[in-house]
């Protein structure tokens, strides 16, 4: 399972994969199982088919690593319109942005002004996330994080809990006020650096979200996002959340679009906040062998796709 996923992430950095594994039908088939569709229009229409059920969504526009000025504040741009979109159809939505899609390889100011612009075009009282990439980019997109802290509040920071060195970082911003989501990690990441068993990640996980937790209670993490897809997680967090007072609705779960959906309901009918990350966008490929990596079973649901018309 461990070489799989190494084969997979090796695989999410290939060019030459990238550029033509799109265009096989079979592929294109299995990433509609985690996305609405390519355009804005198809996210608006599955957030408005969530909120009926009471979930709350965060839009990611896929890309990353941009190089090229005028694409990175395209990006920028559009992350602009979007929030205006969502402003007016008064949506529960948020919005969250990768660094190196705004330019962090160009240079850390002027991923940070574009970053900016789209902050300040968010309402107060909602949160532009800031996702967390590979290793190499943590040091760099938590530098942007807390440059923009300081200046406005509604920005969050995903962590990761494969990483040794993020409980030393989450104790680093709580004095800041920062609202966190909470991951175990997506990329392949070297043991030096990054817990290489499973059962490890889980228990740092649990470790640094009951950190979270507490710093909530005090009002030192201002929101307190859990982004995982395990469900005896879940329950394990649910139960402390409740043993130590917390309302429902301060538990705070968000999930990829259609991975443990049933979950998400449950979530959501119990009076959690229950929160869906729906991705749209065309430069799907590295993303969604991201997806595969994670389990590998879903590679099997990609295999048959071949055979279905
Ligand atoms: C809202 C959100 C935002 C994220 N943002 C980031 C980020 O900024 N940076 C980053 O490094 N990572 C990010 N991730 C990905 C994260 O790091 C994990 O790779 C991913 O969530 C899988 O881990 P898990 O917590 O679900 O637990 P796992 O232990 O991997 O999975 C638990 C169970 O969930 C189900 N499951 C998990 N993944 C899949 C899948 N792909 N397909 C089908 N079933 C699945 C399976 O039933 C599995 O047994 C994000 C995840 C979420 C939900």
């Amino acid at each position: 399972m461990a070489l799989m996923r190494s084969m997979l992430l090796a695989a999410s950095q290939n060019v030459w994969l990238r550029d033509h594994a799109v265009q096989f039908p079979f592929v294109r088939r299995s990433v509609s199982r985690f996305m609405p569709g390519e355009t804005l229009t198809e996210a608006l229409t599955a957030a408005r088919n969530l909120q009926q059920k009471k979930i709350g969504t965060v839009f990611t526009h896929l890309g990353e690593n941009v190089t090229d000025r005028d694409e990175a504040r395209e990006v920028a741009e559009h992350y602009l319109e979007v929030l205006d979109h969502i402003h007016q159809a008064n949506l529960p939505t948020e919005i969250s942005v990768k660094l190196t899609q705004l330019g962090l390889d160009l240079s850390a100011d002027f991923c940070f002004e574009n970053l900016e612009r789209i902050i300040q075009r968010e309402k107060r009282d909602s949160i532009v996330w800031v996702d967390m990439e590979a290793s190499n980019y943590v040091d760099a997109t938590l530098d942007i994080y807390r440059r923009a802290l300081n200046n406005q509040p509604n920005v969050g920071i995903c962590l990761q809990a494969y990483l040794y060195r993020t409980k030393k970082d989450l104790e680093g911003l709580l004095p800041q006020r920062p609202s966190v989501r909470l991951v175990k990690g997506a990329y392949k990441e070297p043991v030096a650096i990054a817990f290489p068993k499973k059962a490890d990640v889980d228990e740092n996980y649990f470790a640094l979200a009951q950190m979270m937790l507490r710093a909530r209670s005090t009002g030192t993490c201002v929101r307190a996002a859990f982004g995982t897809h395990d469900v005896p997680l879940i329950r394990r967090l649910g139960d402390f959340v409740s043993q130590h007072g917390f309302s429902k609705s301060e538990f705070e779960v968000q999930m990829l679009y259609g991975i443990q959906r049933a979950e998400q309901e449950r979530l959501a009918r119990d009076g959690c906040r229950s929160i869906v990350l729906v991705a749209y966008g065309t430069y799907w490929y590295p993303w969604f062998v991201r997806r595969l990596a994670e389990r590998p079973a879903n590679l099997w649901f990609m295999l048959r796709n071949i055979f279905s018309s």
